[in-house]
């Protein structure tokens, strides 16, 4: 399964310096973060609690 990235949707591609980390919110889901969404910061929604950051 590939890997999508929480804010945009879009699959990380191997070799970008995206990041993965647990929700805050639940601790229980693996959020994912593109490199184009880090540098713009934008927002990810946990689509298990809800959770929103930055
Ligand atoms: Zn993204
Ligand atoms: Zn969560």
């Amino acid at each position: 399964m590939a890997n999508v990235c929480t804010s945009c949707n879009r699959e990380i591609a191997q070799g970008t310096r995206a990041v993965k980390f647990l929700c805050p919110g639940c601790t229980e889901l693996e959020i994912w973060r593109c490199e184009h969404c880090r540098k713009l910061s934008n927002v990810y929604v946990c689509p298990k609690c809800g959770y929103t950051g930055p």
